[in-house]
């Protein structure tokens, strides 16, 4: 059987992958000059430093299957304590929360991000044992029920609306907050978990495009054939399986296509061939984010030790949404410099995108000085701009994704399977997954 898989992201490779090592003959094309997509790692002041994803969660065994059989060396962060820039100061984001949803009676009751009367409010969400909202897919709105807005707030909106680039409100609480819709509505404290046998984090110690190297070379070895800078324009029903057109007017066919490239470039591709699918993918909508990491000379306050980070609160009225204090966050950052990494731009903030190079890095520097009340001696800046790079998850969005699939499967059978971070999630480990799924369900249709 001959594969063809469209996008040379990590969904694109772990596709890619999947389908080799079950005996496929794979053909992987990539439209720009560089696999990995969004995971581009590069330097600022002779310091490594990801432009893109720093970390990847270790909880998806789909992922880990991969990543471990790759032989990487896996490093953890070193510190983990997170704060909050909410009302003008950082205040430490309490530990223990579920995505910052309070688990039990104990940890409602002592968050200092917030005052006696929302505690009270959280800790009656946890005793009322309230399954309230169980009827909407809307993290916003399900989480003031349970636990009050101004809790969601300043505890839920500033992580899962940051990984997000996005607002709670309008968010799909099942793919964007699984773990929180799992909560047991109340009971007592749960148990300590067992000492986990691997951090929930890990990058490899010479940045996630080692991760993209590592797996490029494993494709090469089982003998797929990677061509970049091609990109792809179309798909057709052909007599046995798809015809696969790129930009240069080249056909290929194959048995089987897996389409890994953002909902918007899908929904071109089929746009002859599965119109109705093409329509739907074409209404997902995309969070635009920048990156601006900043070598500068190691003059932070001694009460940043040991922070991996400050968080903001989007009332605070800030273009930036995190500033990661990256070389105390990662081992394999950390040089003679302290490294910066200050995120800015979500789907609602479109301030970065209207400003030039110049302007964006100003006004940045001036934020982080903010919240990190210091003045930065900066030694080098590297920008990155991620136009169109997040998904919206908007409310019900797994039925939706069902929808394309059944309507691709009607327009197409089961030669084309798709795959991407706008399916289930962005995570690494989701787009691994996805990869893979995709490439299982185009292979098991042959046997
Ligand atoms: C700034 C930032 C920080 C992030 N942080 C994290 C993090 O810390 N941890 C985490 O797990 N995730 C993080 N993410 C999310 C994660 O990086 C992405 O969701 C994931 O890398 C997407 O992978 P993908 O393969 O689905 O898509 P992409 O990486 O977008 O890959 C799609 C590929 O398809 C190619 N392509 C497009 N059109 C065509 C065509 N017509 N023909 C051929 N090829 C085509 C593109 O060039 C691209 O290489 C972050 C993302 C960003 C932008």
């Amino acid at each position: 059987m001959n594969v063809i898989v469209v996008g040379g992201g990590i969904s694109g490779l772990a596709a890619a992958w999947e389908a080799a090592r079950h005996g496929a003959s794979v053909m992987l094309l990539e439209s720009s000059d560089r696999l990995g997509g969004k995971l581009l790692t590069s330097h600022v002041g002779g310091s490594l430093v990801e432009l893109g994803p720093d970390s990847l969660l270790t909880r998806t065994p789909s992922a880990l299957e991969l990543v471990d059989s790759l032989g990487l060396d896996l490093v953890a962060p070193t510190a983990s304590r997170a704060l909050l820039w909410s009302r003008g100061a950082r205040r430490p984001i309490p530990p223990g929360l579920v995505l910052g949803a309070p688990p039990n009676l104990e940890r409602a009751l002592s968050s200092d991000l917030v005052g006696p009367i929302t505690r009270l409010r959280a800790a009656w969400g946890v005793i009322a044992r309230s399954r309230r909202g169980h009827e909407t897919d809307d993290l916003g709105r399900l989480a003031a029920w349970r636990w009050g807005r101004t809790w969601s707030e300043r505890h839920i909106e500033p992580l899962v609306g940051g990984i997000n680039a996005n607002t709670i409100v309008g968010l799909s609480a099942r793919v964007s907050a699984p773990s929180i819709l799992s909560m047991p509505p109340s009971g007592p404290p749960a148990p300590a978990p067992s000492r986990p046998t691997r951090p929930a984090f890990v990058a490899p110690s010479g940045g996630l495009s080692t991760l993209v190297d590592a797996v490029a070379q494993v494709l090469v070895d089982l003998g797929v054939d990677v061509r970049s800078s091609t990109s792809v324009t179309e798909l057709a029903p052909a007599p046995h399986g798809t015809a696969v057109t790129t930009s240069d007017g080249s056909s290929f066919s194959a048995d089987a296509v897996v389409l890994a490239v953002p909902a918007f470039r899908a929904a071109e591709i089929l746009a002859a061939s599965a119109p109705e699918a093409s329509l739907l993918l074409r209404g997902i909508r995309y969070a635009s984010v920048s990156v601006l990491a900043l070598s500068i000379a190691p003059t932070l306050a001694p009460s940043l030790k040991g922070v991996a980070g400050v968080l903001v609160d989007r009332r605070e009225g800030l273009m930036t949404t995190a500033v990661s204090l990256a070389s105390e966050k990662w081992p394999h950052w950390a040089g003679d410099d302290a490294l910066l990494r200050v995120s800015a731009g979500n789907l609602h903030d479109v301030r970065p995108l209207d400003r030039d190079d110049d302007r964006l890095r100003d006004d940045l520097v001036a934020e982080a000085e903010g919240i990190l009340e210091a003045t930065l001696e900066i030694r080098d800046a590297r920008l990155a701009r991620w136009t169109n790079a997040f998904p919206h998850f908007a409310p019900w969005h797994l039925d939706l994704v069902e929808r394309i699939d059944r309507e691709l499967r009607d327009a197409l059978g089961s030669t084309v399977a798709l795959a991407g971070a706008w399916r289930r999630g962005s995570g690494i480990p989701t787009c691994i997954a996805s990869g893979r799924d995709a490439a299982r369900a185009t292979i098991s249709r042959d046997n």
